[in-house]
């Protein structure tokens, strides 16, 4: 497997999906290094794996590459699974990550810690040029902290508690982070599907 076009303009993905995907001898390319235009991909799916599948699909018809995406967000139970695939515009359409952590802090707003689970999905897509398609779901189970803390991470990250933890995502190395993450979790499964999917193509090139 070598190099893959990154669908995401969010450079702390990018980052994420590199340091993890080059312990499997993938390459990551920036979408705007490989000459995709700086055009919106409109993020209007109900699930994760809608979302996920069509930006890598644009981006691969924009470039004629391999192209891989990520779609992500966190499930509050308390909240009903929100703020879910609406997470990066929770606060609103130009917010930002404060104002999205400020709102979840309110909406939870004398919850106590046992009602304050839920986990972080990532749903990682690869789009070949001829259309098919590999897609691997990762979560992480936690609780979402009273107050935000660390400096580590983005978005959610200074407020959510992985399981087994007593801190948040802000307060790991990054290391640490890619070691245990929902973007961790569906890039080893995506792993796996890609070496059986290479497995298959060179089991049929051997049937020739
Ligand atoms: P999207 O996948 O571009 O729609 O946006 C994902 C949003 O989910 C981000 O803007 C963050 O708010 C949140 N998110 C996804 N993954 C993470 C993570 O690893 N840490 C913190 N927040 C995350």
């Amino acid at each position: 497997m070598g190099k893959i076009v990154a669908a995401s303009q969010n450079k702390h993905k990018i980052k994420e999906i590199e340091e993890i995907t080059k312990e499997f001898g993938m390459f990551i390319v920036p979408r705007d290094e490989a000459g995709v235009p700086d055009v919106e991909i409109v993020e209007d799916g109900e699930t994760f794996e809608t979302n996920s599948y069509k930006k890598a699909y644009e981006v691969m018809r924009l470039c004629g590459e391999i192209t891989i995406a990520d779609d992500s967000g966190l499930e509050v139970d308390y909240l009903d699974g929100d703020p879910g695939v609406r997470s990066a515009r929770f606060a609103g359409e130009d917010t930002d990550d404060k104002r999205n952590n400020e709102k979840l802090l309110s909406l939870l707003e004398g919850v106590p810690m046992e009602k304050r689970s839920g986990r972080f999905v990532s749903v990682i897509t690869i789009v070949y040029p001829d259309g098919t398609n590999v897609v691997a779901r990762g979560e992480v189970e936690g609780h979402i902290a009273f107050e935000e803390s660390g400096n580590n991470g983005f978005g959610y990250d200074p407020l959510f508690i992985p399981l087994g933890y007593d801190k948040t995502f802000g307060n790991f190395t990054p290391e640490n982070k890619n070691k245990i993450s929902h973007r961790a979790n569906a890039l080893v499964k995506l792993r796996k599907l890609l070496i059986d999917k290479d497995a298959e193509y060179i089991k049929t090139q051997e049937i020739k």
